[in-house]
């Protein structure tokens, strides 16, 4: 991987994932695809492939961190009490547009992707699979084309078809029952679950959906086996993570980081030059992520430790907040912007996230009063226990962090001043000053 920040000595080892690869001689030569080989060739089905990667403990890549045998395990179950094949989704959509992940793998590593489709789809039985994209990744689209046409050419998936489905929905593009809904041909909105995608998903049959960076772990956890793959990252969480870090100046850069390594060591790796000087906060998680002030930079990346801080793993993405960052102005445009992205399907996240958002634009503004935090704290929880798909369950994260790491910053909002002298409070300068408030 590019730019590795992988390798500290708290996390043992660099990460396994291997150099980038646009050839099939360069992929072959690197020692790919004989890990699919040595899998179609041996007895049992894909019995071999999910044993491997359930000795590996991989945990899937696409936010929620779960234990990739088990989801392998429900689509085969499902298949076994309703009938088959089962389908399979590659996820390479990258919802937060900022993220580098799913473009760089599809363009600079499309053979280790399709490697990771045929062995999960060897794994589960599948014999279609789908990669769906952004449409606007155009040169990830043509690397994949050209990639599956040479595997092909080279009988390297013979019992294996591969549609590429590109398309621009915003952020819910991403979210894993309205990738199924777009591609039946319906509107991008999320679906009522259960039944879940695993049990009932495309054409009604068990659907097995991964996102691409968790389908390059397969590739390699197969590649490098699992006795090595556990001896990198953390013990809760094996192997590596793509992370795109975006500096103060908006400037993004894609690192790949083993598990478990601090925060600050990462943003290091970038070469993100971070102190309490220059950067009020890091934002983990991307656009439902929360933001963590100087003193929580030295948690380690992995899901419990960044969940108790209050962020997500997420889209992947660390971004750095210069610090003349307001945290109430950077809550209420996080907020904005979800009250945009949301489908709209469910009353708590489409009126939810607006009234979060119109009560810190009233903070900001100077027409606030104390009784609005009680309110904000009401609806950070309503939001997400309310909510239908994970969107809503994290929609709130930036509000939350932003009112426990920054509480200050409210007050003094509350009180009449921006605490970095930032914000324009347009409807005191509208009203206010004419004596109508
Ligand atoms: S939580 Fe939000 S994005 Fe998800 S279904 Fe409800 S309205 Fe749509």
């Amino acid at each position: 991987m590019p730019d590795s920040a992988s390798g500290s000595s708290s996390n043992q080892s660099r990460a396994l994932t291997p150099a980038p690869a646009v050839s099939l001689a360069e992929y072959r030569n690197q020692g790919g695809f004989q890990a699919i080989e040595r899998a179609s060739a041996s007895p049992g089905g894909g019995d071999s492939v999910l044993g491997e990667v359930r000795a590996a403990r991989l945990r899937g890549r696409g936010g929620a961190g779960k234990l990739v045998a088990d989801k392998w395990q429900a689509v085969r179950d499902a298949v076994a009490k309703r009938g088959g094949p089962p389908a399979l989704v590659c996820n390479a959509y990258d919802a937060d547009p900022r993220s580098l992940i799913a473009q760089t793998l599809l363009t600079r590593h499309p053979f280790l992707v399709i490697e990771g489709l045929a062995l999960a789809a060897h794994a589960v039985g599948a014999r279609e699979a789908y990669l769906y994209l952004r449409s606007s990744n155009r040169e990830g689209y043509e690397t994949m084309t050209s990639a599956l046409t040479q595997a092909r050419d080279a009988g390297v998936l013979p019992r294996l078809t591969v549609t590429l489905t590109g398309v621009d929905v915003g952020f819910m593009g991403g979210e894993e029952s309205t990738m199924l809904q777009v591609l039946r041909g319906f509107r991008a909105m999320a679906a009522q679950r259960p039944p879940f995608p695993a049990q009932v998903g495309l054409n009604d049959l068990p659907t097995l959906v991964q996102n691409v960076e968790t389908l390059a772990q397969v590739a390699t956890v197969l590649r490098a086996g699992a006795t090595a793959y556990l001896k990198t990252g953390s013990a809760d969480t094996p192997g590596a993570k793509l992370i795109t870090v975006i500096d103060a100046s908006g400037k993004p850069t894609l690192v790949e980081a083993t598990f478990g390594m601090t925060i600050a060591d990462i943003l290091a790796g970038a070469g993100a030059s971070v102190t309490p000087a220059t950067a009020r906060a890091v934002v983990v998680g991307g656009p439902e992520g929360g933001a963590l002030p100087p003193d929580a930079w030295s948690t380690p990346y992995d899901f419990a430790p960044l969940e108790d801080a209050g962020v997500i793993v997420g889209s992947g993405t660390i971004q750095v907040l210069p610090a003349t960052t307001c945290m109430v102005k950077w809550a209420s445009e996080q907020t904005e912007y979800l009250t945009k992205e949301s489908c709209g399907k469910c009353i708590p996240c489409r009126t939810g996230t607006k009234r979060i958002a119109t009560t810190l634009a009233g903070i900001i503004s100077d027409v606030g009063n104390e009784g609005d935090l009680a309110l904000l704290a009401e609806f950070a929880d309503y939001v997400p226990d309310g909510s239908l798909c994970g969107f809503g369950w994290h929609a709130t994260h930036g509000l939350k962090t932003a009112m426990r790491y920054f509480a200050d910053d409210f007050k003094r909002h509350l009180a009449g001043q921006c605490p970095t002298g930032t914000c324009v409070p347009v409807r005191s300068h509208r009203y206010a000053t004419k004596g109508v408030l």
